[in-house]
């Protein structure tokens, strides 16, 4: 028996979780420091840009096409097993080009996508008028590009539906445990450090006979506890700094602001029978059922690598851009607003999915920065492959 620590769980965390439950050979916990959903994944619009995206070899897309190629068996595998209805929109993505965008670079994509076995098409603005008679596309929009196998899902629905499901596989999950750091090899105490669990160390001790992970975390500040592990992931999103900085491994991961607003609408939005996520210069307009829709994101970085306050003109422009290409929302009822961090990596490419350098024990899972919906089923497998081989 394997013993498996996964510290964090969001959309990340639980579909590590759920992947590695297949194997009665592991024994997986879960830790979070608050209940699930609450991180960057609760603030997600789910929408999975893989063939429109500018990917097309090395890592990024073959992440891409796994995750795409996985969500196809993973919901209706989900529904099943736990009797949830995961809302996963299959009519695909409609991003609109603006005046000014290359149109042969689009071309060129839709080329290599048919190449590599996937659909990518080209519109005029005519056939989007047809499909889509609800958007605006007098100002500006010279072309469709319509993406019909990207897809989009409800990220929380998602997510609780893995914890669910890797529960009925025999996961155990631990809520409001707070991991507060880690400590490797040879420093590592696991007496003295479960003592002073308060003050913040985890302790990872590692040796060649009898490698053992021995994590300590805290509840609510309490009551420490104590267990050893084997093998620890760390999806902690943007808590993943924190986490392994008393490996002395930095893993610098930063926030990106990002806000979003739920609408209610007053009729129902075009054509009933097409409802594809709308996406231009990076606004999304995400249909949804019982004539409601979202919309976002911002992007806000912080300044001076400090902390990010969301930006209302942020949020007022990115409203005033889906209004004038979609009218019918200036009518509709704002539902909700918010806004989440994403997970950013410093200076490296999202995501990072390997083992520490310092200790071929802990895998990092973390840094999804705009994707990380879109990723968690090839980061699972990923990861798994990883703690199999
Ligand atoms: C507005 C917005 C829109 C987005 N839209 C999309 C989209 O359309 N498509 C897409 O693919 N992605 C999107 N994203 C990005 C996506 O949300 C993230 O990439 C993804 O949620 C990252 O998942 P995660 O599991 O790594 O992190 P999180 O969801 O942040 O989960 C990390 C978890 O770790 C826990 N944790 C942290 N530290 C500790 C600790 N010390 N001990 C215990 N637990 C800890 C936290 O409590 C949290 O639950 C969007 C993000 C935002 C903000």
């Amino acid at each position: 028996m394997v013993r498996i620590a996964i510290i964090g769980c969001g959309i990340v965390g639980a579909s590590i979780a759920f992947e590695l439950s297949k194997f009665p050979e592991l024994k997986v916990t879960v830790f979070d420091k608050q209940p699930p959903v609450q991180g960057s994944t609760g603030a997600a619009l789910g929408v999975l840009m893989g063939v429109i995206s500018h990917k097309t070899k090395g890592r990024n897309w073959h992440l891409r096409e796994t995750s795409l190629q996985r969500y196809e068996t993973l919901i209706p595998e989900l529904e099943a097993a736990t009797g949830r209805k995961i809302p996963f929109n299959k009519q695909g993505i409609l991003l609109l080009c603006s005046e000014g965008e290359d149109l042969s670079k689009w071309e060129k994509l839709a080329a290599t996508r048919k190449s590599q076995g996937w659909k990518l098409e080209l519109w005029e603005v005519e056939q989007v008028r047809e499909f889509c008679p609800h958007l605006d596309l007098n100002h500006n929009i010279i072309a469709g590009i319509y993406s019909p196998q990207d897809r989009q899902v409800d990220p929380t629905t998602l997510t609780l539906a893995l914890v669910d499901a890797a529960k009925l596989n025999g996961v155990n999950f631990q809520f409001g445990v707070e991991v507060q750091g880690i400590k490797s090899g040879q420093d590592a105490h696991p007496t003295t450090n479960s003592l002073s669990c308060g003050t913040g160390i985890l302790p990872v001790t590692e040796n060649s006979t009898n490698p053992t992970i021995n994590l300590i975390s805290c509840g609510t500040g309490i009551l420490p506890v104590t267990e050893k592990f084997d093998r620890l992931i760390v999806s902690a999103g943007l808590g993943t700094a924190a986490v392994t900085a008393s490996l002395n491994q930095l893993v610098d991961i930063r926030p990106v602001l990002g806000q979003a607003l739920h609408l209610r609408l007053k009729n129902p939005l075009g054509n009933p029978d097409f409802a594809p996520v709308i996406t231009c210069d990076d606004i999304h307009i995400v249909p949804l059922a019982n004539q409601e829709c979202w919309v976002g994101a911002t992007v806000e970085f912080p300044e001076n690598g400090g902390e990010v306050q969301a930006n209302a003109e942020m949020l007022e422009e990115v409203m005033a851009r889906a209004i004038a290409l979609c009218p019918a929302l200036a009518e509709a009822e704002i539902i909700r607003k918010w806004s989440g961090l994403r997970p950013r990596p410093e200076g490296r490419p999202a995501p990072i999915i390997e083992a520490l350098p310092s200790n071929s024990k802990v895998f990092i899972a973390s840094g999804h920065y705009r994707n990380g919906v879109l990723l968690a089923p090839a980061t699972a497998r990923s990861i798994r492959e990883m703690i199999l081989q």
